[in-house]
């Protein structure tokens, strides 16, 4: 199919009706458009994760459900077919009531993702219906059909071979005469439980698909007109990008930025598919492209921020002229299915940051892996830390790039330093009560 866009919108952009239809003119004034995403309505997967809990009484839980009938059907009292429409969701909502008992019960992985799914299937049958209210022929189309994925229930990885082929059998031709409507962050395994791709997923889930429809554009809606020089409620300086490169982009996306998903640009550069990052609040006033060749590529591009670090320091007398050690640490650490981002080590000794997910109340740390460690070493955790991530062009080529950074924070204690493997990002940890004022010193310095 030529001139084909894939166009996801995140829960903001289809929390109401009225950001629904903004959605649908979006839609409407592109004919290249003719793949819907949509996560579900802001809010919704909150509860929805809420509700997939163990220990919820039958009162929460029917308070739950309620708010999220009260948010969806707020949509639909809007619609023309709103009686067809509303039965669909009321269907959805009882599913969700005998899964949620069956939750309180006994809690069970599987069961949480065919909970968490609820939301995503709700949006987008309103999102297709308030398509056709402006006069597109469109069609809901349930992901799972293509979407295949191992059994890691709240974490399943795509079957990218399947997902091509199960395209190329079921949904490329649909796309000649209607607007596809389908949903971000779902998917089903083998034994044909829903399953779901991780919070956030929705951006990785368009992205798959433009890769296995052999889109020609990705275009990820949000609340924002497009990536910052950095996060714009940290300093009022920072600025939109016009356009940044796949690797910047990425780089950006896995150290902090929150505007995509990290894995969403690896389907797009594997397949050289430009993504355009905008709002759909004001879609007049553009925003960022992501594409392999951009026309400027600066020293410094953007200061990415991530809180809520945990640092591990191991250390051991035995490394020292040793080989093998920090092959043991890391299969401990890949045992637990522990994810590394920054690494420095010294001659006894090996310092490693983790990233403790948004919110989460537990660090990933458990005890159980500080135990294991010990077996080997010995072991140091430190909290309270955030990681900076400086993001640009030949960093690691480019003279006096650490002055240009740290000679305007001056004072701050640096705890970590990471640079020289990426050519384009240059990372240090500092105490997170200074990471906001870093980061806006940091910027006024560098742009
Ligand atoms: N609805 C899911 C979430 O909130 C997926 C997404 O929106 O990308 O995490
Ligand atoms: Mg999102």
């Amino acid at each position: 199919m030529t001139n084909l866009t894939i166009a996801k919108f995140g829960g903001t952009s289809v929390a109401d009706h009225q950001a629904m239809l903004r959605c649908a003119n979006i839609i409407k004034n592109d004919h290249s458009n003719r793949v819907v995403v949509v996560s579900a309505s802001s809010g919704v997967t909150n509860y929805l994760v809420r509700l997939a809990q163990a220990n919820v009484s039958s009162q929460e839980q029917a308070q739950l459900i309620s708010n999220i009938k009260t948010i969806q059907l707020n949509i639909s009292q809007h619609l023309e077919n709103k009686a067809e429409i509303n039965d669909e969701i009321l269907t959805v909502l009882a599913g969700l009531t005998q899964l949620a008992s069956a939750q309180a019960q006994q809690y069970n992985a599987q069961k949480t993702d065919a909970i968490l799914a609820c939301g995503e299937q709700m949006s987008s049958i309103l999102f297709s219906d308030v398509l056709t209210s402006i006069g597109i022929a469109s069609e809901y189309f349930d992901v799972r059909e293509v979407m295949q994925t191992n059994s890691l229930y709240g974490k399943a990885v795509v079957d990218i071979e399947a997902l091509k082929a199960n395209c190329a059998a079921n949904l490329q031709e649909k796309l000649i005469n209607k607007v596809i409507v389908t949903q971000g962050f779902i998917g089903r395994d083998g034994l044909g439980h829903t399953t779901t791709l991780g919070r956030g997923g929705s951006d990785y889930s368009a992205a798959l698909l433009a890769e296995a429809l052999n889109a020609d554009k990705l275009a990820i809606w949000t609340d924002v007109v497009g990536i910052f020089t950095t996060d714009p409620r940290i300093t009022a300086q920072a600025r939109a990008i016009p356009e940044i490169s796949f690797g910047e982009a990425a780089e950006m996306a896995t150290f902090g930025a929150k505007i995509l998903h990290p894995a969403t640009l690896i389907p797009a550069m594997r397949h050289n598919i430009p993504v355009f990052v905008g709002s759909s609040k004001e879609p007049e006033k553009g925003g960022t492209q992501i594409q392999q060749q951009v026309a400027s590529n600066p020293t410094f591009r953007s200061i990415a921020l991530r809180k809520e670090q945990t640092l591990v320091t191991v250390k051991s007398p035995a490394m020292l002229h040793a080989s093998g050690f920090l092959a043991q640490v890391f299969s401990i650490l890949a045992k637990h299915e522990l994810s590394v981002d920054l690494i420095t080590t010294s001659e006894i000794s090996v310092a490693l940051t983790f990233d403790n997910p948004a919110g989460s109340t537990q660090s990933l740390i458990t005890n159980a892996v500080v135990k294991e460690l010990e077996q080997l070493c010995e072991v140091s955790v430190e909290h309270g830390l955030s990681l900076v991530a400086v993001i640009g062009n030949n960093l690691h080529t480019t003279k006096g790039i650490s002055r240009s950074i740290f000679d305007s924070i001056g004072d701050v204690n640096v705890r970590m330093i990471c640079h020289g493997a990426s050519a384009n990002n240059f990372c240090f940890l500092v105490p997170e009560i200074e990471a906001n004022s870093v980061v806006e010193q940091l910027h006024e310095a560098l742009f």
